[in-house]
């Protein structure tokens, strides 16, 4: 007896730690007590609260989705983008009036980590709420919602795609089928608005240097919004000044903290706190290079289980409901900073730093359970300098490379071709330095170039491709042609090259008069 007993307390013992070795909960109770009480006012309509363990299941997902298409189908759409790796069909919902035809464009997706689970939790509850509650954001609003971006990721918790790859590193060399539907979907939709949800580790392994065991994060809300210079100033600052302070002030009637995006990296040996986006191979910077109002908003909540996860939800929800409301208030003020930055004409940023300075961060020291301020290194994009500049030039000439004019065209990048055959002048790229990274990142073999632009004439055959510069989302094409940008198909390896190569890219200077066809 005694010895049975004995048995089923081992099996128990080593069955919830390898639960807790499959899904590890590291945040201690004093700390949710303290500092992140769970939201008790959240209605409890969405699946994963139908149900005592795990998240929102792909059945249950759909069967959510249909419930609110029953009864709004004159407001609520849902359509699918196509399959993930696994099979898995990704929804899309569309909630918009009919006669609605001006309206503000806002994309909202969540999920794009599958380990992230309040991000489609709150976006789920967000639909229900505004089909429920808020029909007046349709006034001046067409919203498009992707709750489940990275369904075999989700199902699994698991942050990766089914080949292991980000989808959040891929936005320019759109590798995973996934990335491709989602951002054919985003090009063709083409918004004004654009969040991304998804939730931040409070426990990074960095954090043990610091203090006598180690911090946590303490914000609810951390804003990723872009620093990119290719972003027109005005753009970035109506997108800081308006709709994340709005969110912050929303954020603060309930007493939930926020904080500009920081997370950290190990420069030889020592941790920097990078602040803000820079790069487009991810999400809050790609979708602002196509002029679009852009923020990627991180909930403190991975790696702690299920805990405080009604708080996460609402959180999540609160956010998405901030940025609509903002978006329903000022339609006309949108749509002219939006025309200001169609218009900004200026040179092209190929590369830039940026800046590093001390300051403080506030933290949760782990001994104490007490907020500190800690004293902290920054690199912060939200303060970029320019490194390589670049004139911008009237168009681009394409030689070969179907491949390459695939991933512009699902970029929302408007090709054309020449119509007949014609001699151009025109700057090539001359690859001066070269240097392959020997360690894949992302699946990807990864190039370092310098260029040396030179002057040629060069005859291109009827048929070639030609990409005018004077278009919506032509400051995502220079972060992919111009081969030193971090996010180039060069850089990527996309485009394969080599020392003394000759890119079959060109530059067309000068405004010219030629023969196209779309
Ligand atoms: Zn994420």
């Amino acid at each position: 007896m005694f010895k049975k007993k004995l048995f089923f307390g081992i099996t128990a013992m080593l069955l919830s730690s390898l639960l807790i070795w499959a899904q590890p909960n590291m945040q201690p109770k004093k700390i949710t007590e303290k500092f992140f009480k769970d939201y008790e006012d959240l209605e409890l309509i969405t699946p994963a609260f139908k149900k005592k363990k795990g998240y929102t299941n792909y059945e249950e997902l759909i069967s959510f989705l249909e419930s609110y298409q029953e009864k709004y189908s004159d407001i609520f759409f849902i359509s699918y983008l196509g399959n993930s790796q696994k099979g898995y069909n990704i929804p899309m919902v569309t909630i918009k009036k009919a006669d609605n035809l001006n309206a503000i464009k806002v994309w909202l997706q969540g999920g794009l980590h599958g380990n992230e689970s309040a991000s489609t939790e709150g976006v789920l509850y967000l639909v229900a709420q505004i089909l429920d509650k808020r029909q007046d954001l349709l006034e001046n609003l067409e919203i498009k919602v992707v709750p489940m971006a990275n369904i075999d990721g989700y199902l699994k918790l698991n942050r990766y795609a089914a080949n292991g790859l980000d989808l959040n590193r891929d936005q320019t060399k759109l590798i995973a089928p996934e990335s491709i539907l989602l951002k054919n979907a985003f090009s063709q939709f083409s918004p004004q608005v654009a969040v991304d949800f998804h939730e931040y580790t409070p426990f990074r392994r960095d954090f043990a240097s610091f203090g006598r065991v180690g911090i946590s994060s303490f914000y609810d809300v951390m804003f990723l919004y872009t620093g990119n210079l290719n972003v027109p100033q005005n753009l970035r600052n109506y997108t800081k000044d308006v709709f994340v302070k709005n969110a912050g002030l929303t954020l603060d009637n309930y007493n939930f903290s926020h904080h500009p995006y920081v997370s950290t990296t190990k420069i030889n040996g020592e941790i920097h706190f990078n602040k803000g986006s820079i790069n487009s191979r991810s999400s809050a910077t790609s979708f602002a290079l196509t002029n679009t109002i852009s923020t990627l908003v991180e909930v403190r909540g991975v790696r702690i289980g299920r805990s405080s996860f009604k708080r996460r939800t609402f959180v999540t929800y609160l956010v998405g409901l901030s940025y609509l409301e903002t978006a329903n208030a000022k339609p006309q003020e949108i749509r002219r900073q939006i025309t200001q930055a169609n218009e900004t004409e200026k040179q092209i940023f190929v590369t830039s730093d940026r800046t590093v300075y001390s300051d403080s961060l506030q933290v949760i020291d782990l001994d104490q359970n007490e907020l500190v301020k800690i004293g902290v290194t920054f690199r912060d994009a939200l303060k970029a300098t320019p490194q390589l500049i670049r004139k911008k030039p009237f168009a681009y000439i394409i030689k070969e490379g179907k491949q390459i004019i695939e991933k512009l065209k699902v970029l929302g990048i408007e090709v054309s071709s020449l119509a007949a055959s014609e001699i151009i002048d025109v700057e090539a790229y001359l690859i001066r330095d070269y240097y392959r990274v020997p360690k894949k990142y992302e699946k990807a073999s990864l190039q370092r170039v310098s260029v040396n632009l030179v002057n040629k004439k060069i005859t291109f055959e009827k048929g070639t491709s030609i990409i005018y510069t004077s278009q919506k989302n032509a400051n995502l094409l220079y972060e992919v042609l111009e081969p030193e940008a971090p996010n180039s198909f060069v850089s990527w390896g996309i485009l394969k090259t080599g020392l003394n190569e000759e890119l079959p890219i060109y530059r067309i200077q000068n405004n010219l008069n030629l023969n196209h066809e779309k």
